[in-house]
């Protein structure tokens, strides 16, 4: 991981698109999203380059954020799922497309949530709870404080029920789906009528926590927001490049170098 600085020309160069998570890297911890933030998603559009979120947040989140902020796509539920608009209306897209096959992993999944909750009674489903198709939340860092101890063992215990268990800040993910943003963003490039292969070389990634390590791993030109540092040593894989500033502040780092290296400001 380098300061930004010292990405050189050839890094804002022939860059597609920018794929961004959502938590504390579009949004800025406990300020939301700011203002600079949603004005420099703008000049983005403005600019032609598409701008496309990867976050683990459920479909109904991706379904307001689609509906205030000039993004051509969200991902949403770890890469499970997406929305996107095609022909003036907002549609789904999802890993397992067959809509029998997907209640009966959610199923899966929910019980073997129940057998931790059991087990565990401080940990509780986060109240975001606005369809969400492919996975449970539990919250972790959000309305609650639970010890990584509790964490790891809840993880364990969803692995050895068959689940994948991933972690953002806030949240601990059970799905039967593995989180894996940049599969979801490939799909969801096919679907826009984009390269999908091209996501890993000619797209920025932004990111900020465990989540983001696939995304960090698949696409050469990731960069973390600052606040990406509080993982170091305790995530699968961190970005190439870091922002000087943390959250939203940090995508703005990345939106005004990428657009004055275009020689658009
Ligand atoms: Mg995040």
């Amino acid at each position: 991981m380098r300061p930004l600085d010292e990405a050189p020309e050839a890094f804002w160069r022939g860059v597609l698109g920018v794929a961004s998570d959502f938590d504390d890297t579009l949004s800025t911890h406990g300020q939301g999203l700011l203002p600079e933030t949603v004005a420099a998603m703008h000049r983005l559009a403005a600019a032609g380059v598409p701008l496309v979120i990867a976050t683990g947040r459920p479909l109904g989140w991706a379904e307001v954020l689609m509906k205030t902020l000039p993004v051509r796509a969200a991902v949403a539920e770890n890469g499970a799922a997406a929305l996107l608009w095609e022909g003036g209306r907002l549609v789904a897209s999802f890993t397992e497309a067959d809509d029998a096959v997907r209640a009966r992993d959610m199923a899966a999944v929910r019980a073997a949530v129940a057998r931790v909750k059991a087990h565990l009674p401080m940990l509780n489903e986060v109240v975001d709870y606005t369809r969400r198709e492919t996975d449970v939340a539990l919250d972790i860092g959000e309305a609650v404080t639970v010890p990584d101890a509790i964490v790891a063992e809840a993880r364990a215990m969803l692995e050895a029920d068959g689940c994948a268990a991933v972690a953002s800040t806030v949240h601990l993910h059970a799905s039967r789906y593995r989180a894996d943003k940049p599969a979801g963003l490939r799909r969801v490039l096919a679907r826009l009528g984009l390269d999908p292969e091209a996501l890993s070389t000619r797209w920025i990634y932004l990111g900020d926590s465990p989540n983001d390590a696939a995304a960090f791993a698949a696409i050469d030109r990731s960069v973390g927001v600052a606040n990406v540092a509080r993982w170091v040593g305790r995530i699968d894989a961190l970005p190439r490049y870091v922002a000087p500033h943390e959250g939203g502040r940090g995508f703005v780092d990345v939106v005004s170098k990428l657009l004055a290296e275009r020689g658009a400001l």
